[in-house]
Formats: structure tokens, sequence, C-alpha cells
């Protein structure tokens, strides 16, 4: 049913005129609002509200759920990773985190990566093609869905991170409108304010984002203190270089709440981005252009094809003295599911899937 509409991604209003044209009165698109985005529920046959007769005409012209569970891995550390599919056969992944005080859902924007980094297994997919808003809001109420069971309200507060595979603002159109989406408090209700879009320095949607009003937070993937570095590592770095990105961040940096503040993420690689001079050269790179922000270190989380080591802890120690005794605020982020390639950068359904596969080829073998 490609004509289907995809009934996840529209918000309250626009799924009221929708049940309008099909001839229902607007209780009935409020209803079904609700049943999708506060009830959680996936499939036409279980809005039990509704009458029979408007359910199966729904399921004749639109869809309640277009992604599919293909796989969960659970990490010894609780984390648990989704491999899902599109209608169309792409891998789409997601990561539920759960900490003492609240979750965190790590979303996918995109099926695969256009951006080529080189520390992220992502970018070896290439872009597969751009999720919709359904695809996006989908993804948070599979694992909620899963977590907590369908429709229980979770426990502990929700936030949403855009840091699983793809570039968000390379669909920041999609990723807005499934913001807005889950925003409604008669549906998800997980606010702007709850969700944090990484971007790796795409310049003029950085401009666009500091313009929309109930943005979600920004986070910039550095990865490199010079331009020289930051070409190899990062090559958007070609198009939208150090100066640029810091002079968007500065533009960015005017649209702060009070007690908001921009993240800087450095993944931290052995021998490569990690030395004190590094260190001395990113804080002064930061303290020039005077940001409100802070630096998450992440060491990086290694995945076979990949030429890189993560940092040892005291060279991360190391660095994060440097940066503090400059005066810029950072944070060592601990590393989440990697045992079961959930951690940052090792999103990548196909390869992924054929290295547990292969692990499990070896130890049949081998028994
Ligand atoms: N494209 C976006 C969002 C996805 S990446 C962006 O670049 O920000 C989310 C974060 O994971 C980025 O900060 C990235 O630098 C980091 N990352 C990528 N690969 C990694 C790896 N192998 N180990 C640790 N962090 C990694």
């Amino acid at each position: 049913m490609t004509n289907a509409v995809q009934l996840t991604g529209l918000t309250q209003p626009e799924l009221v005129l929708f049940l309008e044209t099909m001839g229902e009165p607007a209780y009935r698109g409020r209803q079904l609002f609700a049943a999708l985005q506060h009830r959680r529920l996936r499939s036409f046959d279980d809005i039990t509200d509704l009458p029979k007769d408007l359910r199966s005409r729904l399921a004749g012209v639109a869809q309640a759920a277009t992604l599919k569970v293909e796989s969960t891995y659970l990490s010894s550390d609780g984390t648990r990773r989704y491999l899902m599919k599109t209608h169309d056969g792409l891998p789409v992944e997601t990561v539920f985190i759960p900490e003492e005080r609240r979750d965190t859902i790590c979303f996918s924007s995109q099926s695969g990566c256009p951006l080529q980094c080189t520390f992220c297994l992502t970018a070896q997919l290439g872009l597969l093609r751009s999720l919709t808003a359904g695809e996006i809001v989908e993804q948070i109420q599979i694992a909620l869905n899963d977590a907590y069971g369908t429709g229980v309200k979770p426990p502990r507060g929700t936030n949403l991170v855009a840091m699983g595979a793809g570039e968000p603002l390379l669909n920041l159109d999609q990723l807005l409108k499934a913001l807005r989406v889950m925003a409604d408090p008669q549906g998800l209700h997980i606010v702007p304010n709850r969700v944090t879009v990484s971007t790796a320095g795409v310049v003029p949607r950085i401009l666009d984002l500091a313009n929309t009003s109930d943005r979600p937070h920004l986070a910039i993937s550095f990865a490199a203190p010079t331009d020289e570095l930051r070409d190899v590592l990062m090559p958007i770095n070609k198009k939208w270089p150090l100066e640029e990105l810091l002079g968007a961040c500065k533009v960015f940096e005017k649209t702060l709440k009070p007690g908001e503040r921009l993240t800087f993420e450095y993944v931290m690689l052995d021998g490569v981005n990690d030395s004190e001079e590094h260190a001395r050269q990113l804080a002064n790179l930061l303290n020039r252009h005077n940001i409100r922000s802070k630096v998450n270190l992440i060491p990086h989380n290694p995945a076979d094809p990949l030429p890189y080591r993560p940092s040892s802890d005291a060279v991360v120690e190391r660095f994060k003295n440097i940066l503090e005794s400059k005066g810029v605020h950072t944070y060592v982020r601990r590393p989440r599911g990697r045992d079961i390639f959930a951690a940052c950068g090792q999103l990548a359904a196909r390869q992924t899937h054929l290295i547990l596969a292969s692990k499990l080829l070896l130890s049949e073998l081998t028994k």
C-alpha cells in the first residue's frame, strides 16, 4: 500500500482534517490521535473504540504503522537496540538507554548516512534514504512499547536524541514535523526541550534551526580542533570549515534559553585527536569564539572495519583536565550498549548483522 497515508506522521489537527475528508466528525480524529499517539496502538484492529466499519475503511486508505522490528538486542547494561525495516526494506536502528532518573531514546533520522566521517560505521552504508516524520515517531513508540508494554505510561521521563543513523539536519523538515507530533500533550507528550539534535555541521540548517520557535537543543560533532585534521575525519568540513561552523554556532547562541548550552561532541581517537596540543587548540578555539557551551568527550566505540582505537581513560582524563583548566565545561560520556553494537557510531544494520551472524556461526562451528 504505497499510497496509503502514514497516520503516525500527522499532527492532531491534520488527523482531524483527514477523518473529516472521510466524512467523520472531528471527535473521531481526536480519538484516533489518542489511540495512535497516547495509547501507542499500532494496528487498526486494536483501536476497538472506533466503529468496526470505520476501522476497515481506514485500513483501505491509511496505515497505523509501517516499521517492522526485525531484531532486538539487549546489552548487559540494560541498553536495547532495535533493528527495524521500513516498508521498502531499508534498515532503521533505534537505541533505548535506561538511566536512573530518565530514559533516553536515540533515534535515526535517515536510513544510512550520506556523510563520510571516517570514525563512524554508519558512513559505510551510504545514504539509503531520509526517514519520514511518521517513521521517526514510530521508532519512539516501538521502543516505549517494548520497554514498558503497549500504551503503558513510562515511569520516568523520556529524553530523545537524534544521534542514531543519519544527519538530522539533512532531513530537518520531517524531523521538525515529527517533533511537533510528539509534543502534543494528548499524544506522546515529549516536548522539544527534551530533545537534542546532533549535527556534523550543516551550517545553513543550523541557522534555520536558530530561527525555529520551539526548537530542540543542539549538539555539534566536532572531532578535531583544526581544519586540517577535521577535513580528514569529517569531510563535511571541506564544505563548511570550522570558522563558518563556529560563526553559525555564535548565531545559534543568541537563541539559547537561560541555563541552556550548546554541546560540542568530541570523539576521542587514540593517537589521532587526543594529544595535549589538541586539547589546548580546542580550548583556545572555543574560548576565542566564546560560545556558551560544554564539551562531551566520547571515547571511540570501536567497530571492526574502522581504523581507530579508543583513547585510554588516562588520556581522556588528561584531555578533560586541560580543557577545564582553560575554563571549558567538559564531561566524559560513558559508552552504553557497546556489546550489542548500540553505541555511538556503531549503527550500520547490515554490517553488524553480518558480524553477529558470523560470530554465531563461529561459535556453532567450534562447539
Ligand atoms: N550525523 C549526526 C548524528 C549522528 S552521530 C552527527 O554527526 O552529529 C552521533 C555522535 O556519535 C556524533 O557526535 C559522532 O561524532 C559520534 N560518533 C560517531 N562514530 C563514533 C564512534 N565510532 N565512537 C564514538 N562516537 C562516535
